[in-house]
């Protein structure tokens, strides 16, 4: 990229970046956070405020990442930081059963019908480990169907991309994955329902069940086509697999009871994580009780963790989920909506080629004027317009997700000036997407 694509410097986060870097592989803890499809120098943030960030050399931005979904109420919302501060003076953590970890499963289990039990975790990536262990001890088959582009975490046997074509094995996405442990992993294209049941019939009695995101955000917003997921339900009944949907994206964020209040189709087990966790390490599984009830110590599937269903953490997510009321998704949804608009507004007006997608409020743009249906098509956009046009949101205070493959998130907090610094932010933003060059 020329000069342009990074308009100012950042030296303190540079600085920390570099002391990073010294004990830290690639100086971060989560790829993403690197700016490495990006460049330039990843933002080290030390406070958040409703829909804030402020960064180490001082710079306020306004959030479009909101922790890559969790923060759905803003940074350090006053009703969420009380709940912790309260908890934590009660302690830490007692490595026993506690109230809080009871009152947050309830607190699910009313918003998600299909949710009759749930396991507390610490990550996304353990809740689907753990329900994919479950799937396989519950109808004690082996291989598990997952969509190219659909992310669950850094699963062993999850981390697999698959070639082209029906009912292709994996091969492993990364070194440090067995070829047997991705073996097991059949990889399809996402949206297509004649490959999933060409993998049924290529796999009778094999399949332990079908994992998907509920409505995909790891590769951009790539919403279920209508059916999709109804389809993908009536093929594992079918074939005595299980339906596993992932919503630790989308769970209490698209809407009140997740993806699954939107569309209402009924999984057998169900995985959430972000904003159920309030900005904590939270998540959980769950789903039907007569599967649930195959886990340790009711049943013989082993599942355990030191931290899960920490006072704190739980405090915090059962805190954020009794603000989410009604009045709060539409504030999200409304904000989410102004935001596109603008969006799409910028980007038509300096004849952009985009697409932008959206699943409730959350939303992406591809730079294509395609419809992307699919991880191929997600791939197909022309991502170095995303790089300029990111750079120069950034340095004029919008701090969008550092990659074309991601979401973005608003939260409740977004208000009028917010809404108004984007808006500001946006034609310049638009005029580098349409001069960039590949
Ligand atoms: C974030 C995410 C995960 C992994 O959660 P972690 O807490 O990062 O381990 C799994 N599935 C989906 C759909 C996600 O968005």
């Amino acid at each position: 990229m020329s000069e342009l694509a990074y308009p100012y410097e950042a030296p303190a986060s540079q600085a920390l970046f570099d002391r990073a870097a010294a004990v830290t592989p690639g100086g971060v803890n989560s790829p993403v956070r690197a700016f490495g499809a990006v460049g330039g120098t990843p933002r080290f943030m030390v406070s958040g405020s409703g829909p804030y960030l402020t960064d180490a050399d001082g710079r306020e931005y306004v959030d479009l990442v909101c922790s890559w979904g969790p923060m759905i109420l803003g940074h350090a919302h006053p009703e969420v930081i009380a709940a912790v501060q309260e908890a934590v003076a009660r302690g830490t953590s007692f490595g026993t059963p506690a109230e809080g970890e009871v009152a947050l499963a309830e607190a699910m289990v009313e918003r998600v019908a299909p949710l009759e039990e749930v396991r507390l975790v610490s990550s996304g990536t353990e809740a689907t480990m753990s329900a994919i262990r479950l799937a396989r001890g519950f109808t004690r088959r082996t291989k598990v169907i997952k969509f190219a582009g659909c992310y669950h975490g850094h699963v062993d046997s999850l981390l697999a991309a698959a070639g082209s074509g029906v009912a292709t094995f994996a091969l492993p996405d990364t070194p440090g994955v067995t070829g047997a442990q991705a073996s097991d992993t059949i990889v399809l294209p996402y949206n297509d329902l004649e490959a999933v049941h060409a993998a049924f019939a290529a796999h009778p009695g094999e399949i332990a069940c079908v994992i998907t995101e509920a409505s995909p955000g790891n590769m951009g917003v790539v919403p279920p086509l209508p059916g999709f997921n109804q389809g993908l339900r009536d093929a594992c009944a079918a074939n005595g697999a299980l339906f596993v949907s992932d919503e630790v994206m989308t769970g209490f964020r698209t809407s009140r009871a997740g993806w699954y209040g939107v569309e209402g189709v009924v999984p057998d087990l169900m995985t959430f994580g972000k904003v159920m966790g309030g900005g904590f390490p939270a998540a959980a599984f769950g789903g039907r009780a007569d599967v649930m009830a195959h886990l340790a110590p009711a049943g013989p599937v082993y599942q355990a963790g030191t931290l899960s269903g920490n006072p704190v953490a739980t405090a915090a997510g059962l805190a954020q989920l009794r603000l989410l009321d009604d009045a709060a998704y539409e504030k999200v949804d409304a904000v989410s909506a102004r935001i596109q608009s603008l969006v799409t507004e910028a980007l038509g007006k300096e004849g952009v080629a985009h697409t932008l997608q959206t699943a409730s409020n959350m939303f992406s743009v591809f730079f294509t004027d395609r419809p992307v249906r699919n991880y191929e098509d997600a791939k197909a956009q022309e991502s170095f317009r995303f790089t300029a046009f990111f750079h120069s949101l950034l340095s004029n205070g919008v701090y969008l997700p550092p990659s074309s493959f991601e979401s973005w998130f608003v939260s409740a907090a977004h208000d009028e000036r917010a809404v108004q610094r984007i808006a500001d932010a946006l034609p310049a933003a638009a005029r580098a997407a349409a001069e960039a060059t590949a």
